[in-house]
């Protein structure tokens, strides 16, 4: 079902709840957002505020409790698991904290990797994973091993991975948590210059920096979205519970 109005992503009421023994634990409690095409969205919330479900729920890796999510008009929730299996091939690129690139693997073969699914035949896999490597900075690293690059380079190799299938949605989680500050930075200009080229991204962060390059903001506090002002508020309150509690006993 396609509509033909409204923003290019839209998330509606957006609940994901999960069992925790008889606990219930609301990870989204309801989340409603438009993010038009073609942006670069930041989303900041203290760890545990649902930001990797939020991200999940949107690269289709798992279903919502409730709500819904329509992407370039067209409802996840009404799609079946091979519809959903192409959407993230085809539509989806995900990239995480932790690289998950192959070990065995050079990144070459990292970045060729999806595109076997995709059914393209091998030489042509070689040469787009050269073309992709070159554009992420990486054309005298393709036969290394994750084990022989930094960790801004392996991150490198899984955004050019992610590139592979030419899809229009980034979707970053913490991309730059396991990095030192310099190659953090470096990864956050290359998902800017993806911006600029046309996708639409969306990077969940702690590091403040990453406002330079956002067109749009969302902050999470408890699975649901706040303001700018309800955040800072929050923050600094917590800030302030933390620095009175490590005040040293006289
Ligand atoms: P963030 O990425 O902001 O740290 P998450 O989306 O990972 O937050 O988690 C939000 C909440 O949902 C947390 O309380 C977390 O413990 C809970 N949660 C996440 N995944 C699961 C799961 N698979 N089973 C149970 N609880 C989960
Ligand atoms: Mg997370």
């Amino acid at each position: 079902m396609r509509q033909a109005n409204g923003a290019y992503i839209q998330i509606r009421d957006l609940r994901k709840t999960y069992l925790m023994g008889k606990q219930k634990v609301h990870a989204l409690a309801g989340i409603t957002l438009d993010i038009p095409r073609n942006t670069f969205t930041v989303v900041m919330g203290p760890s545990g505020s649902g930001k990797s479900t939020l991200l999940y729920l949107l690269g289709g890796l798992d279903r919502p409790t409730s709500g819904q999510i329509i992407i370039d008009g067209t409802a996840l929730d009404k799609m079946d698991e091979n519809e959903l299996a192409v959407y993230r091939r085809k539509k989806i690129g995900f990239i995480f904290q932790s690289f998950n690139l192959v070990q065995t693997m050079n990144a070459l073969e990292n970045v060729a990797f999806p595109l076997r699914f995709a059914g393209v035949p091998a030489s042509k896999r070689r040469k787009r994973a050269v073309e992709l490597l070159r554009q992420v900075g990486l054309e005298n690293r393709m036969h290394h091993k994750p084990t022989e690059l930094s960790g801004g380079q392996q991150q490198r190799v899984a955004i050019a991975r992610a590139l592979a299938n030419s899809p229009d949605i980034i979707l970053a989680d913490e991309p730059t948590g396991n990095l030192d500050t310099a190659s953090g930075f470096g990864i956050m200009q290359l998902l800017s210059e993806l911006h600029r080229s046309g996708k639409t991204v969306i990077v969940v962060t702690h590091d403040p920096r990453i406002h330079t390059f956002a067109t749009h903001s969302v902050y999470l506090l408890d699975g649901k979205v706040v303001s700018e002002a309800e955040f800072q508020a929050a923050a600094s309150f917590a800030f302030q519970t933390a620095s009175e509690e490590s005040e040293p006993k006289k």
